[in-house]
């Protein structure tokens, strides 16, 4: 997320200029048409393109501009000059601090859609004053926006990555291996796991690397580092249908930049660099 935004619940009481609109209707998002490329439409609000949102919030301030997310429930009329794209797809197309902006903004109308009423007794919620959350008048529960943490791991063995492919990536593609965060465990120990029950390996030496917002819905990625520890290579054969490892010379299709996942990547590539690790010797220990 851009150093220049700043989160906000509350809207201040006059803006009197247009604002960034992140406007979703069945999870796509409304873009301009603008030439070639695409853009986030500025408003004073939606109902100048004819919407009417179920729901709309605000999300605070990029730089000296104000933010806002809304969805449309209904399905909107043709829009002359716009169209509804796909999260996803438009990582290529829009400046970088918009595009995760937006995945903030889906997610919060997604919480706001999926909080209206208290799963624990039923009565409608109500908004907690300053917060980005809502409480059940009648048992006080709480709802925030949900995360789901997953980690992903850059596997290390000398001048080899630890990669593998599930069966729902571009054919050919591999990547690091990632998998969501269990209750009770830390993440360390869900790195130990998930290497383990889905390729067989041992780690350790495990370093934190970086994160990322990873709104496909809602995920947190958690990115770290390992070095190999032990074990063969034995797939699960239904999350994983092949894993290797890999040298920089010998890489095979690699995930879009859009992912944390290829950010470890490039830093292997990065730091094995160089010549090849010379021949094992014998132990003489
Ligand atoms: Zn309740």
């Amino acid at each position: 997320m851009s150093e220049r935004f700043v989160a906000a619940v509350e809207p201040p009481p006059e803006i009197g200029r247009p604002a960034w609109w992140f406007i979703f209707n069945q999870r796509r998002l409304l873009v301009r048409l603008n030439g070639e490329g695409v853009e986030v439409p500025r408003l004073i609000a939606p109902e100048e393109l004819g919407l009417a949102p179920a729901r709309r919030e605000y999300l605070g301030r990029l730089g000296a501009e104000h933010c806002f997310a809304a969805e449309v429930e209904v399905e909107p009329p043709p829009l002359e000059g716009h169209d509804w794209q796909g999260l996803r797809g438009l990582f290529f197309k829009l400046p970088e601090d918009l595009f995760w902006l937006a995945g903030r903004a889906i997610q919060i109308v997604d919480w706001d859609r999926m909080s209206q009423y208290c799963g624990a007794c039923g009565l409608k919620m109500v908004p907690k004053a300053g917060e980005r959350a809502k409480e059940c008048p009648r048992c006080g529960a709480l709802k925030f926006p949900r995360l789901s943490p997953a980690v992903i791991v850059m596997v290390r063995r000398g001048r080899e990555i630890l990669m593998a492919r599930s069966p729902h990536f571009l054919p050919g593609v591999f990547s690091v291996l990632a998998g969501f965060v269990e209750p009770g465990e830390r993440l360390e120990d869900t790195v130990i796991r998930e290497i383990r029950e889905e390729v067989g390996i041992e780690v350790k030496n495990i370093r934190y690397f970086g994160s990322q917002p990873w709104p496909f819905p809602n995920s947190l990625m958690v990115g770290f580092t390992a070095e190999y520890a032990g074990g063969e290579i034995r797939i699960d054969g239904r999350e994983i249908e092949a894993a290797g490892w890999f040298t920089p010379e010998k890489m095979p299709d690699l995930p879009t930049r859009i992912s944390i996942s290829r950010r470890l990547i490039d830093h292997f590539l990065e730091t094995a660099a160089g010549p090849p690790d010379p021949a094992p010797s014998a132990d003489l220990s």
